[in-house]
């Protein structure tokens, strides 16, 4: 159990000190959107749909961070919602879950 939460906070160090781990696949011409005011309709979907991946990533972001300070204070792996502990096999699939599987926000 131990060695398995060392494992986890490595993980989440990893995503914490490098974020571009967490969204290599979205990589777009953000720039170049932003600069035109004509911008069409395509491209506007795409605007939105990049600030919503940025607002994702910074959030995905925060929970890393409030994963290790949690490991830190030894309260990891316990669920935000109703404190009971996340189960292993969901924290191995996402290290920053703060909340079990049945409180996810559906
Ligand atoms: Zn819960």
């Amino acid at each position: 159990m131990i060695a398995e939460k060392k494992r986890l906070e490595e993980n989440l160090a990893g995503l914490e000190s490098s974020p571009k781990k967490l969204d290599r696949e979205y990589q777009t011409a953000f720039s170049e959107i932003e600069r035109d005011e004509e911008a069409n309709a395509d491209e506007m979907e795409m605007y939105e749909s990049n600030v919503a991946t940025d607002e994702t990533l910074k959030n995905e972001l925060k929970k890393v961070k409030a994963a290790l300070s949690a490991m830190e204070k030894g309260t990891y792996g316990f669920c935000e919602n109703c404190q009971k502990e996340i189960p292993l096999e969901r924290l191995r699939a996402y290290p920053q879950a703060d909340t079990c599987l049945d409180c996810l926000p559906r």
